[in-house]
């Protein structure tokens, strides 16, 4: 098969779909992989790097897509890019097609065989090429959260694994899933007496082992949230309600009675935010200030860190980039239930039902 890694176009994204060692391994089982100049030059790899493994280089997108039977990237096709793609021609990549129509119209006309990250599910109902970036964005929350207390950027000046004989930050997480699991190892990591909510006891419990007594594991009720983040001085909201909006769980008026200088990270953002006062922001003006309260609300922290999110990313995707290589699209999908729950669009049609609700 030959494979086609396109330079990503979208503003400020620096990851690459594939990095010379994921070249190395699909040339390795007999692919040709076809790589647009300068693709990883944001993160330091060159053309030679890929060159090195055996990939070739393409002067121009137009000429990967041309002769690829799948493109393999990273952020959603650029109208560009989509103008490109072409019947039977797979695309594995991150969608998200429900807030997006002109680029659900444009992959239905393309009838290209479209397969999006964030659908592929695995056998415990999780969702294996998204947790890599959750993983990333939880660990990434507390190095915000950590900055957001210095007193330049607004907090009150506090370290977060304090010194001997002076206290350390109280270090919120409010859900316990990927993002908040990476926060809370990160947090109890600098030395912060952490604590964390969730209302999902079987969260709750599998903490508690991992963490053995270094967490404190809360159930999240109203009156729970209310308790923990008046006594925070870094809350990170990390909650996720499937095919939901973020629950609003911290309201405006709690805000403005937590601590002066204290800082919230909304890494659900994405989701529309879990605290009333939150609003998106950029990496270039990540933060502002409402009621004295520091808030960070970037939504799309892995950016910040584009060669880890990259490797991250490789790492969970690479099977199956390998089995849809190895098989074809057609058998890697009949074998392979979870990744089949990837497909979006195919031959012209939209094949997930949320998509399809959403563009009725
Ligand atoms: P996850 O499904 O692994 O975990 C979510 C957790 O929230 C679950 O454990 C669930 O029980 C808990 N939860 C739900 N309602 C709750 C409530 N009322 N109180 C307490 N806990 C509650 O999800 P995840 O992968 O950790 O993602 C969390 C959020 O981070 C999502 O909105 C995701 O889109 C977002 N995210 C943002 C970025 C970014 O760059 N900003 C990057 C990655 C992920």
């Amino acid at each position: 098969m030959i494979i086609g890694v396109p330079k990503e176009i979208k503003n400020h994204e620096y990851r690459v779909g594939m990095t010379p060692a994921s070249a190395r391994e699909l040339i390795a089982h007999g692919h040709t992989v076809n790589v647009e100049t300068f693709a990883g030059a944001g993160i330091g790899f060159s053309d030679s790097d890929y060159e090195a493994v055996g990939a070739k280089i393409l002067a121009t997108a137009a000429e990967v897509f041309a002769i690829a039977d799948m493109i393999v990237k990273v952020k959603e096709p650029q109208a560009v890019e989509r103008a490109m793609l072409r019947e039977d021609q797979v695309l594995f990549t991150y969608l998200h097609l429900a807030p997006d129509l002109p680029q659900t119209e444009d992959l239905i006309k393309s009838k290209a065989v479209c397969i999006a990250y964030e659908t592929v599910t695995d056998v415990n109902g999780g969702l294996p090429l998204l947790a890599p970036m959750s993983a990333v964005a939880g660990r990434m929350s507390i190095q915000a959260g950590a900055q957001a207390l210095e007193k330049s950027q607004g907090g009150c000046g506090l370290l977060m694994g304090g010194v001997p004989g002076v206290a350390p930050a109280n270090v919120v997480v409010i859900g316990g899933g990927v993002v908040g699991m990476n926060a809370a190892k990160m947090a109890v990591g600098m030395g912060a007496s952490v604590t964390m909510l969730d209302r999902n006891l079987t969260v709750l419990a599998n903490l508690d082992n991992q963490f053995d007594g270094r967490l404190k594991v809360v159930y999240s009720t109203h009156d729970a949230i209310e308790k923990y983040v008046l006594e925070a001085d870094l809350v990170i909201g990390a909650v996720l309600v499937p095919g939901a909006a973020a629950p609003k769980l911290v309201t405006k008026e709690l805000i403005s009675r937590m601590k002066p200088g204290a800082a919230v990270v909304d890494v659900a953002i994405d989701q529309g935010g879990c605290f009333e006062t939150s609003h998106a922001t950029t990496h270039q003006d990540p933060t502002y200030i409402i009621d004295d309260v520091v808030h960070y609300c970037v939504a799309n922290m892995p950016g910040a860190v584009a060669k880890t999110s990259t490797f991250a990313l490789n790492n969970a995707t690479l099977p199956y980039i390998i089995k849809l290589a190895n098989l074809g699209w057609k058998e890697a999908l009949i074998q392979d239930e979870h990744l089949l729950n990837g497909l979006n669009v195919i031959a012209g049609h939209v094949t997930v039902q949320d998509v399809a609700e959403a563009h009725n």
